[in-house]
């Protein structure tokens, strides 16, 4: 068996240690003669499962008894609805920053079932900065202020968490939750796609505060509603169990790699180093302004973009998988989140370096 290294946006790299250890469990879990997808959700074994999930969820965080996680499916595209759905009341407005491709889309979804204000913008430098929080035009009196933290596409990320007072925050946290510790408690609502930095896909993460709660609507679906969720612990109907597991897995393995402050410190220099070189070159070239540039998303382009096609058949042939930017911007993009490890930046760096000689 040989594993490449894997920079893919999403769904993206896991841990090995923890596909080994789901490998084992999968024909017979602990003993019991049958798979955990083969069980029911409302088995005692599976409910450890997802109980230990949510624990260890919470250890890592620093998730406060104020939040409940839930665990749904949808992907964080389904949150862009469900969090005006939820949180945006008639009359209302909602304020959302406009970062990127993910931000355009949440707040085009939000525009279906309320008022929108588009605070900031950084459209117009193509989405290579982070606009500074004292140009934001708030409205008075926002029912949220929703941004997203680190923008998958363009790889920019935000080097500050706003400041908005009393006032409903909420992130799309899907490229970068578990990268870097965060202060839950400045948030009012954090969701995430399972499937960049937590686990398999076809799993969303939801941390919500128990007071936004309860605001829905009485035209939303069960299905859609916060609080069916919270109030049957995500099983109100059959939750995503295999990808529920598998992040529970992720979770562990986490906390064995010393929980989120030793990630972050292992992403930054990973991150680093693969600017650093990008930056040391005449060849390569990253556009984003340098203190918004993502630890976890690295889009790159060369300067002659002919060269696209033979640089990602020789990475691939170099068991570099994965590395054509987003269709919406092309170029490159190697996506380096935890289960990225460092030897696989040191790799791609190494291989840049021989292709940049051997074409430049
Ligand atoms: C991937 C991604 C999404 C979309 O997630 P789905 O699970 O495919 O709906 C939304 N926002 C961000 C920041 C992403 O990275």
């Amino acid at each position: 068996m040989s594993r490449a290294y894997n920079f893919c946006a999403g769904p993206a790299a896991l841990p090995t240690a923890v596909l080994e250890q789901a490998q084992q469990e999968m024909l017979d879990y602990q003993g019991m003669g049958l798979s955990i997808m083969e069980m029911s959700h409302r088995d005692k074994v599976f409910v450890d499962i997802a109980e230990k999930a949510e624990q260890d969820l919470r250890d890592l965080m620093g998730i406060s008894d104020d939040y409940a996680v839930l665990f749904l499916q949808g992907g964080a595209s389904t949150q862009f609805a469900m969090v005006p759905m939820n949180l945006l009341g008639a009359g209302e407005t909602a304020d959302y920053i406009n970062t990127g491709q993910w931000s355009k889309k949440a707040i085009k979804e939000a525009a279906r079932y309320g008022n929108i204000n588009v605070a900031a913008s950084s459209e117009d430098t193509n989405f290579t900065t982070v606009p500074p929080q004292d140009t934001w035009q708030l409205s008075a009196n926002p029912a949220y202020v929703h941004y997203c933290p680190n923008e998958t596409i363009g790889g920019l990320e935000y080097s500050f968490i706003p400041e908005v007072g009393d006032t409903t925050l909420v992130a799309d946290m899907s490229s970068t939750i578990l990268s870097r510790p965060v202060d839950v408690n400045r948030f009012g609502l954090i969701y995430a796609g399972a499937q960049k930095n937590i686990g398999p896909a076809g799993l969303t993460l939801v941390i919500v505060r128990k007071d936004l709660l309860g605001k829905a609507g009485a035209n939303v679906p069960a299905m859609l509603n916060y609080q069916t969720h919270a109030d049957n612990g995500s099983m109100y109907n059959t939750p995503p169990t295999y990808a529920w597991y598998l992040a529970g897995l992720v979770f562990e393995w986490l906390k064995k790699q010393g929980g989120v402050a030793n990630m972050a410190e292992i992403n930054q220099r990973k991150a680093e180093k693969l600017y650093g070189f990008i930056d040391g070159s005449d060849f390569y070239s990253n556009p984003v302004e340098v203190i918004s540039r993502s630890q976890m998303n690295v889009p790159f382009v060369l300067g002659d973009d002919r060269l696209d096609k033979p640089f990602l058949a020789e990475a691939d042939a170099a068991g570099l998988l994965n590395l054509k930017g987003h269709r919406s911007v092309g170029g490159m993009r190697a996506s380096i989140y935890n289960a990225v490890p460092e030897a696989a930046v040191d790799a791609l760096i190494a291989f840049m370096a021989d292709f940049e000689k051997r074409n430049a």
